[in-house]
């Protein structure tokens, strides 16, 4: 072929970009595939490479302190005496208990927050104790949020080892009860809203990541009738009759999928007894959707056929709402600078990232404070919120480079 068709391709390939990924996704692809190139930046991921065992220890060590939310301090005191011996130019704690790093860079670049939580679910006084088998690390807590926190330690190691400057400050943060609402974030993001750039909440996920927080609101309802014995006069019959037609009925409207929403009845009671009728018939709804209009749309049409069934039945209805927290959407998030960046990373590293909408953690407190957020992890595990919770161990090393990689690709090197 000649150079002219060659020229000719290259032009129609260039448009067929500019139309099809747009032109920036392409930037973003070679802007990371520099730093990849970059050689501080391999002998980053080579001291990650060489230093398995240590990660892998010092991971399960963390692991091992319980930190229920809202008592975090002992797991925070043992982070920081492992920060105090990095290259950083600030330590401290906030009013809320967050612990923060500042890796600062030369001066003309964007900051960037990468934060791990460091409370856990689990009941004060539990003795974890890790095992590793068949390629997997089993204690509760490791997974969530645990392996993010390894995953942010390691990072901040390699980046010193190789001596890596960035021209934007790298803030570390590990905050506080990310699980019990939120308080850590929402403290640390309303008191630095106006210089924060970029948010990454290191929480779930692996391969893909999330540019939205999900809106979620938890009832409980109930219905209320005159119960009795199983042999008094029916009808009244047990108030668990109108729950049944109710939850039939709930099930059967329509839960839209864009914008990504959700509904769940997952628990449900009665009578104490098996020889009584219901007097007082309740059960749960989970609804969520990362558009609130949708939850409060669905809340509508779900009181409206609680009354209906409750009349019918000649009952009452009674809701609680047990918990609720706003979706938190950032209009032009999904094509802002950090998720085409964050995008590009994934995909520089062997990803193809998943990119929803839907997640479920501190990026939400920073997106309701108008900060560009997204949510992902360094580390695939299951059983989150279990005792018998685990993680794979070989992934963790390739994600520890990820969020290496998206703190230097957004801070930008310094030279
Ligand atoms: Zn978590």
């Amino acid at each position: 072929m000649s150079r002219s068709i060659y020229g000719t391709a290259f032009i129609l390939l260039l448009t067929a970009c500019s139309f099809g990924l747009g032109q920036t996704t392409s930037n973003h692809a070679e802007r990371v595939a520099a730093i990849l190139n970059d050689s501080q930046i391999k002998a980053a991921s080579d001291y990650i490479d060489k230093n398995h065992e240590s990660i892998l220890q010092e991971w399960i060590a963390i692991t091992e302190i319980n930190a229920p939310s809202k008592q975090e301090q002992a797991r925070a005191k043992y982070i920081e005496g492992l920060l105090r011996k990095y290259k950083l130019q600030s330590i401290r704690y906030d009013s809320a208990g967050n612990l923060i790093a500042l890796r600062k860079g030369t001066g003309d670049g964007p900051t960037v927050v990468i934060d791990s939580h460091m409370d856990t679910v689990f009941q004060p006084g539990l003795k974890i104790k890790a095992t590793v088998r068949d390629g997997r690390v089993y204690a509760p807590g490791v997974g969530d949020d645990t392996r993010n926190i390894e995953a942010m330690l390691a990072a901040i190691r390699a980046l010193d080892a190789a001596k890596v400057k960035t021209k934007g400050d790298i803030i570390f943060l590990f905050t506080t009860d990310e699980e019990a609402g939120m308080s850590g974030a929402k403290a640390f993001t309303k008191e630095n809203k106006d210089k924060v750039d970029y948010y990454i909440a290191l929480d779930g996920g692996y391969e893909g990541f999330t540019y939205a927080g999900i809106g979620i609101t938890w009832y409980r309802h109930h219905f209320i009738g005159p119960g009795g014995h199983t042999r008094s006069r029916t009808p009244p019959y047990s108030a668990t009759l109108p729950l049944a037609r109710a939850i039939e009925r709930i099930y059967e409207l329509k839960v839209p999928t864009n914008p990504s929403s959700n509904l769940n009845i997952g628990m449900l009671g009665g009578s104490e007894v098996v020889n009584a009728k219901a007097a007082d018939a309740w059960f749960t709804v989970d609804l969520r959707s990362t558009d609130n209009a949708v939850i409060a749309d669905l809340e509508k049409k779900i009181a409206l056929i609680l009354e209906e069934e409750a009349k019918s039945a000649g009952m009452t209805v009674k809701t609680d709402v047990i918990s609720s927290s706003p979706a938190a959407v950032l209009p032009g998030n999904r094509e802002s600078e950090l998720v085409k960046v964050a995008e590009a990373v994934h995909r520089a590293l062997g990803f193809d990232p998943p990119i929803t909408s839907a997640g479920s953690n501190n990026a939400s407190a920073a997106l309701l404070q108008g900060i560009s957020a997204i949510s992902t992890g360094a580390g695939p595990c299951s059983d989150s919120h279990a005792l018998t919770e685990n993680c794979e161990i070989e992934p963790l090393y390739l994600g520890i480079k990820k969020v290496m990689l998206l703190g230097v690709a957004l801070a930008g090197v310094a030279k």
